[in-house]
């Protein structure tokens, strides 16, 4: 395995890969890697001839001081995992290396960044325009591949691949999850013991919405009842419920048809905010 921390050595090795006609999958990441990280990354490596794995920190997609500086960094125990997971080159420059200059271009993404994760992050979709378009032309992937436990930012950066006409396939994963249902998380390294047994609550009150909505409730009275829910755990500081269409990511009435609705929620818990989210 690989690993660059310059562009030109990135793009170096990537030329020698298209002369061979190779196929590049990249999976962008933060780092402080976990299964669902890996499970990206396998895909990568099983879907082109070449799996690359950005692990980069960054910090324009951050409205918080503490939490960027805070977010875990392992980037020895990372390579390790990516050794074994079969990913071939690995991608971690340093913020300089990223942004030799603070970049002038915004990222206006209108209604899908106005709700949820754009509205309580102010400037967060920006920079994940910003930072994942960068890796687009620096990597020139034929596929990308991205979580569905960041559902807005799947949106996001669908819409900024056919808006700049990115010639790549954005691949989306399910969420891969702890034995206990928390969807996994680089900050979840940052919950106490007694917060970590706190934080299943949140994909359990998803499941029962989601079954209350598949009985035939309203998504009115189901959203009523996870606020209640949420109001009775008060270490779960909710930031929000949303039960929104998974493709425009606004509110729905009513569920549409099986898959293209979704259950989003923020929460804090002592010192991290973790989201979460559930496809019906
Ligand atoms: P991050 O390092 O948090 O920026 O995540 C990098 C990529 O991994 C993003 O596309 C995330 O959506 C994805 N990811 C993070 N956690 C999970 C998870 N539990 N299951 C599946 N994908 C995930």
């Amino acid at each position: 395995m690989e690993v660059f921390t310059s562009v030109s050595g990135l793009r170096k090795f990537l030329s020698q890969q298209f002369l061979q006609q190779k196929s590049i999958g990249l999976v962008p990441t933060m780092g402080a890697l976990h299964q669902g990280h890996l499970a990206l990354v396998e895909a990568a490596a099983a879907q082109n001839d070449i799996a690359v794995t950005s692990i980069f920190v960054n910090p324009t997609q951050f409205n918080n001081v503490e939490d960027l500086a805070k977010y875990p960094r392992t980037l020895e125990a990372d390579l390790e995992l990516l050794r074994v997971a079969g990913c071939h080159a690995v991608f971690a420059p340093s913020t300089e290396e990223m942004y030799p200059a603070q970049p002038a271009l915004k990222f206006d993404f209108g209604p899908i960044e106005t709700i949820m994760e754009g509205a309580s992050r102010p400037g967060h979709f920006n920079g994940v325009g910003i930072v994942v378009s960068k890796l687009f032309h620096m990597v020139k992937p034929h596929r990308a591949y991205f979580g569905q436990k960041d559902l807005q930012q799947v949106a996001v950066v669908k819409r900024m691949v056919a808006d700049l006409s990115f010639d790549l396939e954005i691949v989306v994963f399910p969420t891969v999850r702890e034995a206990d249902g928390l969807a996994m998380s680089s900050r979840n390294r940052r919950l106490s013991p007694a917060e970590r047994l706190i934080a299943p609550h949140i994909y359990q009150i998803l499941t029962a919405t989601r079954d209350r909505i598949q009985q035939g409730e309203t998504v009115g009275n189901a959203k009523y009842a996870a606020l209640q829910a949420f109001s009775d755990i008060p270490e779960l500081i909710l930031d929000y419920i949303e039960i929104v269409d998974t493709a425009t990511l606004q509110n729905i009435p009513e569920p549409g048809e099986a898959g293209t609705s979704a259950i989003c929620v923020a929460v804090q818990l002592g010192p991290v905010r973790l989201i979460d989210n559930l496809i019906f």
